[in-house]
């Protein structure tokens, strides 16, 4: 059995696959193990309850989300087991569950155990594409430094990790401003296991276009990329955003975090937006992040650019060296201000505003300049509850639930051919289900399943 990737999907993958008997290759494009999961703080958190978790990602896949839900204490008991540093559960985000880790301690943890079960871990190995005989999979074709690398298999694993990293599918289905965004995550997820799945006759989930990331200090603020969490401003939800025309352009507190602003920056011009926020919204906590004051700090140390003034009028004149309109800028402020002094008012408010109603009241009145990055898409292969990876055969819109008779919309997996992490799509829709718990609970279940599937 071949996994494509050592990040978490793959890891868990390959040490469940191990378990069920099978003989494990797994291949890592990168030139460390770990992906994204290795840059992460390693909170693996999800919903802790299934209506709740449809009610605040009302586009995701309600199966898919039910299971994620269902099979995650399991999947911590066994993360546990393979000796991975796990801290006690805790709650988490108001609707959630989480147990923290160290993901460089949890991913030597992982490798040891495909050791020390018989498998074999290879850094620098690229898969390319899938080898296919009758429908068949039978293995994949993949790149080290020597050249092309023939591997058979009775079954793959894709966890190669999004297509984030391409700036060509980026541009295709999430913005046509890709070569702006930040890249928030490893560098080497660049769609590969889409890529290759799709050639074998896979199907895609809708949502392409949806993808998770935060807005981080524009140039030209410097920073690398374990300080990728230090330099997110996950409290947008409670500040108010402007583009560079000065005006608002989202409700910036929609969404289960500040994801949501941050896809909606992405479609502005340049990728960019300026955070205000007044010194009451500077100190007020916000779960999941540090208060936004200490975040500007650490943005002014960066070397972005911060503005601190005393009156919205002078900060209003300062944002014109960013390019922003200072008349327009000032005027965005005052509107969603004056909105705000009435419940009927802030109510009729455009864009909208449902949620962290904070006016720019308090002085000093703080500015940062920010742009939008993106760290895993959501959309992806399209897979059964075993992370089988279905064949594209018929329509999966909902127009053709409508016309067409439910026998002709039955899908068939592509036999030997399965998927985890953040290659499967249709747990997020456009929120947030947690990244490291959907890598943890499909990584196990496509190991298992493919494990089965190769004896
Ligand atoms: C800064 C940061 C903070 C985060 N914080 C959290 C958090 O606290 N909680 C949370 O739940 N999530 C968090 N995440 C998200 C989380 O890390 C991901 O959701 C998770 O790692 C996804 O697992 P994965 O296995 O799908 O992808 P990854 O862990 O990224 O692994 C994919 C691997 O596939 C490899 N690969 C790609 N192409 C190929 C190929 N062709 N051949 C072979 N190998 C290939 C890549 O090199 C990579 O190692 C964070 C991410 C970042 C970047």
């Amino acid at each position: 059995m071949l996994v494509v990737g050592g990040g978490m999907a793959g890891l868990c993958a390959a040490v469940s696959a191990l378990e069920q008997g099978a003989e494990v290759l797994l291949i890592e494009k990168g030139t460390r193990f770990g992906g994204s999961m290795a840059l992460s703080n390693g909170t693996i958190w999800s919903f802790a309850d299934a209506a709740v978790l449809k009610q605040h990602v009302p586009e995701g896949d309600p199966t898919l989300q039910e299971m994620l839900v269902d099979r995650l204490p399991e999947a911590f008991d066994w993360l546990a087991q393979q000796g991975a540093p796990l801290e006690p559960e805790f709650a988490f985000l108001q609707y959630g569950r989480a147990r923290r880790t160290a993901p460089v301690q949890m991913t030597a943890a992982l490798l040891e155990r495909i050791a020390s079960l018989g498998g074999e871990a290879l850094t620098g190995v690229a898969m390319q594409d899938l080898r296919v005989r009758d429908g068949v999979i039978t293995g994949a074709v993949a790149f080290d430094a020597e050249g092309p690398v023939e591997i058979e298999a009775g079954a793959v694993v894709i966890a190669t990790g999004g297509f984030q990293g391409n700036p060509e599918l980026v541009a295709r289905y999430i913005t046509p401003l890709a070569d702006t965004l930040y890249l928030r995550s490893n560098p080497w997820s660049t769609g590969d296991g889409l890529l290759a799945a799709q050639a074998a006759g896979a199907a895609t989930t809708p949502l392409l276009q949806a993808f998770y990331g935060h807005a981080m200090c524009a140039p030209p603020a410097r920073f690398n990329r374990f300080e990728f969490q230090a330099m997110s401003h996950k409290y947008g939800q409670m500040a108010v955003a402007l583009n560079m025309s000065g005006q608002r352009f989202a409700d910036e507190s929609a969404g289960t975090g500040e994801e949501l602003l941050n896809s909606r920056i992405a479609l502005q011009p340049g990728c960019r937006a300026v955070y205000v926020f007044d010194a009451l919204v500077g100190e007020r906590p916000l779960e999941g992040g540090p208060l936004a004051r200490v975040v500007a700090d650490r943005a002014r140390q960066a070397g972005a650019l911060v503005l601190q003034t005393d009156s919205l009028e002078d900060l209003a004149r300062q944002m014109g060296q960013w390019g922003l309109p200072p008349s327009v800028a000032l005027r965005t402020m005052q509107t969603y201000n004056e909105a705000l002094a009435s419940q009927q008012d802030a109510e009729a408010l455009l864009p909208p505003r449902q949620t962290h109603r904070y006016p720019l009241a308090a002085p000093p009145f703080t500015a940062v300049l920010l742009q939008a990055s993106i760290t895993f898409t959501c959309g992806g292969l399209f897979t059964d509850m075993d992370m089988r990876v279905l064949r594209r055969s018929s329509s999966i819109s909902s127009l053709a639930l409508v016309t067409a008779d439910v026998s002709e919309l039955q899908t068939q997996p592509i036999a030997g051919l399965y998927a985890a992490g953040c290659d499967v799509g249709g747990f997020n829709g456009r929120g947030y289900v947690g990244g490291l718990s959907q890598a943890l609970v499909t990584g196990r279940i496509a190991g298992v399943e493919a494990g089965r599937h190769t004896r």
